[in-house]
C-alpha cells in the first residue's frame, strides 16, 4: 500500500487510462505488423526481396486520423478526456473517432483499479493488472482478425508460471503447471474430436493456447468452472447477435478472455465453487 487503498486504486486506474491507450495501438497496429513479418518472410523463402517499406512498428508512425491523416496531437491523446473534448470527431475533417477507443481505456482504467484496490501496489496487484491488458488486448485482436498472437499468448502463460513460482499468488506452482498442460490438451482434444465429426476447424491454436495461460493463473481446477463461463457468456451473446442481426461466428477468444477477467474479478476461488471446490 503507497497511501491509501482508495488513492492507490485511483493512481492505478490513471496507469490504466494510460495503457488502455496503449493497447489500443497494440490492438490496431500488431497484426498489421505481423502480416508484413510473414509478407517478408515468405519473400525470403522464395528468394525474392521483400518489398521495401517504411518503418511501422508500436511506436512509428505516429497516429493518424485514418479519414484524412491528419496527426494526433498529444493533447487530442489523452485518454477519453480527449474522446470528450473532441465530441468523439477528428479535430481537422470530423470523422467520427470509434467509441471502442475510449471504451478500451475506460475497461483497462477499471480493471486496473480493481486489481490494485483489492491486491495493492504488490507484485501480485500489479500481475493482475498486466493479466488483465493482455486478456483486454487479445480479445479484441481475435475479434478483428480470428487470430490470437503467441507473441501475447506465450508471455502470458509463462508469466502464469513465474507468478505462481515467485509465491505472488496463493496458487501452488503444481497446480498452474497442470493448470497449463490440461487448458491445452482439453481444448486440443476437443477440436480433435470436432475435426473428426465435422471435417473442419472448430477452434485455433490460438485458443488453446489461451486456455493454457488462464490455467497457468488459475489452477486446473478453475479450467472447467471457466470453460463453462465462457460457454454461457458466448451462448448469451450468440442469441444476442442472432435474434439482431443473422449469424456470424463468434470467435472463442474473447469468450475465454472475458471468462478469465470475470475469474479474475471474482476472485480464484470464486470460480472454483461454481462446481463446488472450496
Ligand atoms: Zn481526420
Amino acid at each position: 500500500m503507497l497511501v491509501s487503498p482508495v488513492v492507490d486504486a485511483a493512481l492505478a486506474g490513471v496507469l490504466g487510462l494510460m495503457v488502455g491507450s496503449f493497447l489500443n495501438v497494440v490492438i490496431y497496429r500488431l497484426p498489421k505488423i505481423l502480416e508484413r513479418q510473414w509478407a517478408d518472410d515468405c519473400a525470403d523463402i522464395c528468394g525474392k526481396q521483400p518489398e521495401p517499406a517504411e518503418p511501422f512498428n508500436l511506436v512509428t508512425p505516429r497516429s493518424r486520423c485514418r479519414q484524412c491523416g491528419h496527426p494526433i496531437r498529444w493533447y487530442e491523446n489523452i485518454p477519453v478526456a480527449s474522446y470528450v473534448a473532441l465530441r468523439g470527431k477528428c479535430s481537422n475533417c470530423g470523422t467520427a473517432i470509434g467509441i471502442r477507443y475510449p471504451l478500451v481505456e475506460l475497461a483497462t482504467g477499471a480493471l486496473f483499479a480493481y486489481s490494485v484496490w483489492w491486491g495493492g501496489f504488490t507484485p501480485a496487484g500489479l500481475a493482475w493488472c498486466g493479466f488483465a491488458a493482455a486478456l483486454v488486448a487479445l480479445a479484441l485482436i481475435d475479434l478483428d482478425t480470428m487470430y490470437l498472437p503467441d507473441v501475447i499468448t506465450q508471455p502470458l502463460l509463462w508469466a502464469g508460471l513465474l507468478v505462481a513460482a515467485l509465491g505472488w499468488t496463493a496458487l501452488p506452482l503444481k497446480s498452474a503447471i497442470w493448470g497449463a498442460v490440461a487448458g491445452y490438451m482439453s481444448l486440443w482434444l476437443v477440436s480433435q474430436g470436432y475435426k473428426l465429426l465435422r471435417g473442419e476447424e472448430g477452434m485455433g491454436n490460438g485458443d488453446f493456447k489461451l486456455f493454457a495461460a488462464l490455467g497457468a493463473w488459475f489452477g486446473w481446477a478453475a479450467l472447467v468452472p471457466l470453460i463453462l463461463m465462457a460457454s454461457v457468456i458466448g451462448a448469451v451473446i450468440g442469441i444476442t447477435l442472432k435474434l439482431r442481426s443473422g449469424t456470424r461466428a463468434i470467435p472463442f477468444g474473447p469468450l475465454l478472455a472475458l471468462a478469465g477477467l470475470t475469474g479474475m474479478v471474482f476472485g480464484p476461488a470464486a470460480i472454483l465453487s461454481v462446481v463446488g471446490i472450496k
